[in-house]
């Protein structure tokens, strides 16, 4: 990605993500529409972000296996002013964090037009943004 220094009068934007040889794989998946995530064939540990070692165990012997993009709210919070100049145009902000059923927590940007309804809990479904150079998995409420 090339670094081009805004003048004022353009829009900042957002920053995307760099793959590494580590993460490739699970940003290879979101492309395919598909949460991968790393699974410790040592202690079977569920693991994210991607690593070289288990944080559990320190094995080695990881998986990519495919998990469903769903799980539940496990915090939020909306932030009105933005959070970095490059997400002017995006208040509110919706960040939070998704537990999916394995165990693994997300950090994520948060789909919704009502974030007065989000709740702690409530039911969280995937959604693969593939318009960027590297696609994106946010989180949306899955009513
Ligand atoms: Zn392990």
């Amino acid at each position: 990605m090339t670094h081009v220094p805004a003048t004022g009068s353009e829009p900042l934007a957002p920053p995307l993500p760099r793959p590494t040889p580590t993460s490739a794989p699970y940003w290879e998946g979101l492309a395919a529409g598909r949460l991968r995530l790393q699974h410790c064939q040592t202690c079977a540990a569920w693991i994210h972000y991607p690593r070289v070692r288990c944080p559990a165990c320190f094995g080695t012997d990881l998986a990519w296996e495919a998990v469903e993009a769903s799980g539940v709210l496990y915090t939020f919070t909306v932030a009105v002013r933005p959070t970095a100049p490059m997400f002017a145009g995006s208040v509110p902000q919706v960040i939070g964090v998704v537990e999916l059923p394995v165990g693994v927590r997300i950090t994520t940007t948060i789909e919704t037009d009502d974030p007065d309804g989000l709740r702690v809990g409530m039911a969280m479904k995937g959604v693969f943004d593939t318009s960027e150079r590297v696609a994106l998995l946010r989180f949306t409420p899955d009513r």
